[in-house]
């Protein structure tokens, strides 16, 4: 153990502390500049120290830091609901706002619960989700998620969850399949499960629009979703996506499920909602999930004390309204284009990199010991926490994962600068990155 009071993620060693941060920099105390090129965790959307933000938020602490919502509504939760609705996808009327994605997931999971309890289909208690995916820590959202090392030691407090495949095609396209028709696979995939635990009893289909956390950037085949949109539809299961990290705006497109052609029924959103300046994440409800609610109960039964915290809202208020001014949706695409151009240059010959796939500033490397039988490194060598720490040494910080338990997916890196990145800053972060990999393999 190592001289602290906190409870740190790694208990036998206390990180470097992080002292400073401006644009896509932070500093550590002995005056060490990395390349916030994960974001943190895909979080930090215009980079560290906007001005426009700082000023939001200290403007919102001068008027009012806090309110109960029992007692309140507050004017910059009203702007910042009017905001994302104004930007959202059609029908999606209402924002109930928490304080990041795993609360996000929660309250989703339970809003789709209540609106068919409101409704009159209280028997419906089973939610469909993926395997290889990720949506959070807290009990709801790890049981929807699939990583079998996170849920590992605390199956035994998870609901029962149905787990169907992951859109991955670099993995489980077959040869004999175009993008296309794997899809259409996948989504008779899920109407066999829906049907098999018997239609009237499933409550939603949860799935991260682009995966993120488990998979290294999952973009999703062409008509996927939209194929998974009418199977729910077919069955009147609801479709939850999950946009904690792939949303606002980190695709190039402010929902990356506007890329798709698809309109969830519920959607999870935080990470770049705040830019990391303030913890908060929301759930985007469609009008009819709302209604139903206030026709019945009149209340959602869910809540938390720091629910629409004014200053969060301010945060997130601010990051949404610089993105819209200074155009940077536009920016991310070009700037998308860029890294993965620059990426494929640099790694796309390299023996032991499988995959490079992405969308946006949203770009995933998935690493394999051999090319052609595409064969994962024996998970105990770690590689990924390796490419971590050899990062970290030449300034850079990436967001690396492990390969399953199992085996039978490898290890990546997942790259998610800034918006604001300049393409040599983009470039820099390649240079880097490829000599870390060299280093750690
Ligand atoms: N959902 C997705 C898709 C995520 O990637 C994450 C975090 O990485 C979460 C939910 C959980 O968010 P948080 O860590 O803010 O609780």
């Amino acid at each position: 153990m190592s001289e602290t009071h906190v409870i740190h993620r790694h208990l036998h060693r206390l990180p470097p502390r992080a002292v400073g941060g401006r644009g896509i920099y932070l500093r550590d105390a002995a005056g060490r500049d990395y390349i916030d090129a994960s974001g943190g965790a895909a979080v930090s959307c215009l980079g560290h120290g906007h001005p426009d933000v700082l000023a939001a938020m200290h403007a919102q602490i001068d008027r009012l830091a806090y309110a109960h919502t029992s007692f309140f509504t507050t004017e910059v939760a009203e702007e910042l609901a009017d905001q994302l609705v104004r930007t959202a996808p059609a029908g999606m009327s209402h924002a109930y706002f928490v304080s990041g994605g795993s609360e996000a997931v929660e309250a989703a999971l339970k809003m789709a619960r209540q609106y068919f309890v409101e409704i009159g289909q209280p028997q419906r208690s089973r939610f469909i989700a993926r395997r290889q995916s990720y949506h959070g820590n807290t009990l709801g959202a790890l049981a929807v998620g699939g990583n079998a090392w996170r849920r590992a030691q605390f199956a035994p407090l998870l609901i029962d969850v149905e787990h169907v495949a992951p859109c991955y095609p670099y993995r489980e396209q077959r040869g004999d399949e175009t993008p296309e028709q794997y899809g259409q696979r996948l989504a008779r995939e899920l109407d066999e499960a829906i049907v098999r635990i018997g239609a009237d009893q499933v409550i939603a289909f949860v799935a991260e629009t682009v995966g993120g956390a488990t998979a290294g950037v999952l973009t999703p085949v062409p008509g996927y979703f939209k194929a998974v949109r009418e199977v729910c539809d077919r069955h009147g299961v609801l479709l939850i996506l999950d946009e904690v990290m792939c949303g606002m705006g980190r695709t190039g497109t402010l929902h990356a499920c506007e890329q798709d052609g698809v309109v969830p029924d519920l959607m999870t959103i935080a990470k770049g909602l705040g830019g990391g300046y303030q913890p908060i994440g929301a759930v985007l409800a469609q009008g009819r999930i709302v209604e139903a609610m206030s026709a019945g109960s009149g209340f959602f039964q869910h809540g938390h004390t720091y629910l629409g915290h004014p200053v969060a809202c301010a945060a997130a208020l601010a990051v949404q309204r610089v993105i819209e001014r200074d155009g940077l949706l536009a920016r991310v695409r070009v700037a998308g284009e860029h890294l993965g151009g620059s990426l494929r240059q640099a790694l796309g010959d390299h023996p032991h990199v499988g995959d490079i796939r992405g969308r946006g500033l949203f770009w995933g490397v998935e690493l394999v010991s051999e090319r052609a039988g595409k064969t994962p490194f024996d998970p105990e060598r770690k590689l990924h926490a390796r490419i971590k720490a050899e990062a970290f040494a030449r300034g850079l910080l990436v967001y690396p994962m492990g390969g399953t338990v199992d085996g039978r997916y490898g290890d990546h890196v997942l790259l998610a600068p800034p918006f604001v990145s300049t393409d040599a800053q983009l470039d820099t972060i390649v240079g880097r990155l490829q000599d870390a990999l060299q280093a750690a393999l």
